[in-house]
């Protein structure tokens, strides 16, 4: 049976060891972040980038680095992977805050986008109405 499925002690031509599937599952990982953000695009039907895809992104690319570093011991290899994680992580930053900045309506529960003056559902005043800024406009 194991010469059926692993002639040679190879299976799909690879001889298979744990930097093997390190290197393999980095490149799987990699690979899913372009059907997800694909599948994401689609549905909106606009140009969209969830946060899942800076997770596969940086997730891939470590595992790809790791692979590199530890296994491959290429250069060219190793400066591909190095720093593509500094984007990928700034990019989570920046999608966390912008998710926490938004206003929850008091009324309707709708996670409205940040900066909101009104509810998009029901039209209920959101807080940046009453804030300080709009009490100098009126007494200016
Ligand atoms: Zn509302």
């Amino acid at each position: 049976m194991d010469s059926l499925l692993f002639p040679g002690g190879e299976f799909l031509g690879i001889k298979w060891h744990i930097w093997k599937a390190v290197g393999w599952l980095g490149n799987a990982v990699f690979f899913s972040r372009f059907v997800v953000q694909w599948y994401a695009t689609e549905k909106r039907k606009q140009v969209v980038v969830p946060s899942a895809f800076w997770w596969l992104s940086l997730t891939g690319s470590l595992l790809l680095l790791a692979y590199a570093l530890f296994y491959q011991k290429d250069s060219v290899f190793i400066f591909a992977y190095a720093f593509t994680w500094i984007p990928y992580i700034r990019n989570l930053v920046i999608h966390r805050r912008h998710k926490h900045a938004h206003i929850l309506c008091p009324d309707c529960g709708l996670n409205c986008p940040p900066q909101s003056n009104y509810c998009l559902n029901c039209g209920t005043p959101l807080k940046a109405v009453n804030d300080g800024r709009s009490e100098t406009a009126h007494a200016g």
